[in-house]
């Protein structure tokens, strides 16, 4: 039985996995990774570059040329984020959920070696301490061998739901409405169905009706079980 364990949460964009996820991490003492960072980062690098999107030898030379550290942020960060990414030890963490880098990041992602640069470097971080990774394709390909994988669902309309309120918490009347919200759900879910895996073991958590902190306690009930039976 493996004392540090590597806990894989995919699903879709919405499902609360980045929530979801870190909460499990700080609970566990384990590092929180957040792999669509890596591919927010590469893609924010890229339009700053002018590094054609569809050009992946171009991005993924930019992938191998530049150090992407991540670190949990600083105590006097005050923004609300859950870990601060350093390119080349520069502070790019706000940049990273820019409206032009979310119309971007699913092109960015599509291209194979650019994943193989990028799945690299996230083995890396799991490497050598117990960690929950959240992402599409941790269970499947980046960590087949996790110890726990869970694969969160959310209906169409709940995540719309969501995503709309989380919008008009911060933009007020300036928000997009809710119909234009669930077509940009259903087109990022179309662009990302092919990076987007449920591992033929993973615990499939549907969260329509679960508070983020529910499924947390779910996520440690189904541990604790499974280092009873010897299983994890
Ligand atoms: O999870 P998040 O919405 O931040 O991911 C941003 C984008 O990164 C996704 O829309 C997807 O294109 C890509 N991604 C991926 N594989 C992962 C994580 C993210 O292709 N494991």
């Amino acid at each position: 039985m493996r004392t540090h364990l590597q806990i894989a949460i995919d699903g879709p964009a919405g499902v609360g996995k980045s929530t979801i996820g870190e909460r499990l991490a700080r609970r566990l003492g384990y590092l929180y990774v957040d792999t669509g960072a890596f591919y927010r980062t590469l893609t924010c690098i890229a339009l700053t570059t002018d590094t054609p999107l569809d050009n992946a030898e171009a991005l993924d030379a930019l992938a191998r040329s530049i150090h992407i550290e991540i670190t949990p942020p600083a105590p006097a960060t005050a923004d609300g984020r859950s870990y601060t990414v350093l390119v080349d030890g520069q502070d790019i963490t706000p940049q990273l959920r820019l409206p032009a880098v979310d119309a971007a990041v699913s092109q960015v992602s599509s291209h194979e070696p650019v994943r193989a640069t990028l799945r690299q470097r996230q083995r890396e971080m799991a490497d050598t301490q117990g960690v929950v990774m959240v992402g599409r394709d941790i269970g499947t390909i980046v960590l087949p061998e996790a110890d726990l994988k869970i694969f969160l669902t959310t209906s169409i309309e709940e995540r719309a739901k969501r995503r709309h309120g989380d919008l008009v918490a911060k933009y007020g009347a300036d928000s997009p409405s809710l119909a234009t919200v669930r077509d940009e759900i259903v087109q990022r879910d179309a662009r990302d169905a092919a990076h987007t895996f449920v591992a033929p073991d993973a615990v499939v958590i549907n969260n329509d009706h679960l508070e983020a902190d529910e499924v947390v306690e779910r996520i440690l009930q189904i541990i604790a079980e499974r280092q009873r039976g010897g299983q994890a």
